[in-house]
């Protein structure tokens, strides 16, 4: 080797070290900001928590079965699991309670599974704005409810899920179990009683539809299965475990398992956005911009698509029939994290 050669080889091998050098910082300075990029998901949680339980105790728990005027209002509590399988819980978040019409975006889905696009001859997609009970408006569209998120669509549901199997009210329990692979869920027989006891409007809404033609059962069978469905009780930490179904675009996250198309899910999800608040769905999508859904129980839960899904708890509603506290600390986490799908 001459010198010329020499000094050509050493310069080569000095640039590719400086190169190798470079893409290490390089690759190096990724991983930092992937990690900055990482949101700290508990410390927002738990300050945001404590923040809301500190404000003035507005709106008043559900007084129309004794079960749920009877829960003690301080109860708060909040859970968040992300897809790739991280948890996080504030306060009440391991305690179960009465997920009310929760329950029905749970319901739609497996009727939604079993009995696919034919689903919408019997049930519209349309937000109602209108309290999820009201009578008139499914008088004046003779008897096809809006939506299967108020009560009568979730009755509807309810009749179709009553035509498809001999023990609905089993088959809706394992399926909620099997998504939240859970067995201790279950129905709260004295609240499912108590519901029935003072369903009347319930009573009314069915009996409007079945005499337009759109309730193929008998009446008591479907309104039993109605009130389990909404006696069921879960914790923040079994929502929101469970709604990553939702998240995931339909696909069981611990088990892999295709449960409704992703297509599916992207519709449910659609219909949570636009009608999971009733007559305030438009004020919860400019407030927090996510799928949800609320109960009378005092539960809201939330999904971000590929991201997460968080349950809240707080039983003090407003004057629409949602947790007043649960819908706060839902602003607040979509404003401090900068994730909402908006
Ligand atoms: N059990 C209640 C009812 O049927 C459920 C309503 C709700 O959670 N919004 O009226």
């Amino acid at each position: 080797m001459d010198e010329l050669e020499l000094v050509t080889a050493n310069h080569i091998y000095i640039k590719a070290i400086l190169l190798f050098s470079v893409s290490q910082i390089t690759t190096f300075q990724r991983i930092v900001s992937f990690l900055r990029m990482q949101i700290d998901y508990r410390s927002i949680l738990e300050e945001i928590f404590q923040e809301i339980r500190q404000l003035p105790d507005n709106g008043r728990v559900a007084g129309y079965i004794p079960e749920l005027a009877s829960i003690d209002q301080a109860k708060f509590g909040v859970h968040l699991a992300t897809i790739d399988g991280r948890h996080y819980g504030v306060g009440d978040h391991e305690e179960k309670f009465s997920i009310q019409s929760i329950c029905k975006v749970l319901a739609l889905t497996l009727a939604f599974q079993q009995k696919k696009e034919e689903l919408w001859q019997r049930v519209g997609v349309e937000p109602s704005g209108n309290p999820f009970n009201s009578l008139w408006q499914l008088e004046y569209e003779q008897g096809k409810p809006r939506n299967p998120l108020i009560n009568s669509g979730a009755i509807v549901i309810c009749d179709i899920l009553c035509t498809l199997y001999k023990d609905p009210k089993t088959e809706l329990l394992k399926f909620i179990q099997h998504l939240s692979n859970n067995t201790s869920i279950s129905f709260n027989p004295k609240v499912a009683f108590s519901e029935k006891n003072l369903g009347f409007r319930n009573a009314a809404l069915i009996n409007m539809m079945k005499a337009s033609g759109n309730i193929h059962n008998d009446i008591e069978k479907v309104l039993d299965l109605y009130y389990h469905q909404c006696s069921i009780e879960m914790s923040c930490t079994e929502l929101a475990s469970t709604f990553l179904l939702f998240t995931n675009h339909g696909k069981h996250i611990s088990s892999g398992e295709q449960i409704i198309t992703s297509s599916m899910a992207k519709r449910i999800n659609a219909i949570m956005q636009t009608c999971g608040f009733y007559d305030e769905a438009g004020e919860f999508s400019f407030k927090v911009g996510l799928p949800g859904k609320s109960g009378i129980g005092g539960g809201i839960v939330a999904i971000y698509p590929g991201k997460y899904a968080v349950a809240v708890w707080s039983p003090r509603l407003n004057k629409k029939g949602n947790s007043v506290k649960g819908m706060e600390l839902l602003e607040r986490l979509t404003t401090k994290t900068g994730l909402s799908i908006f």
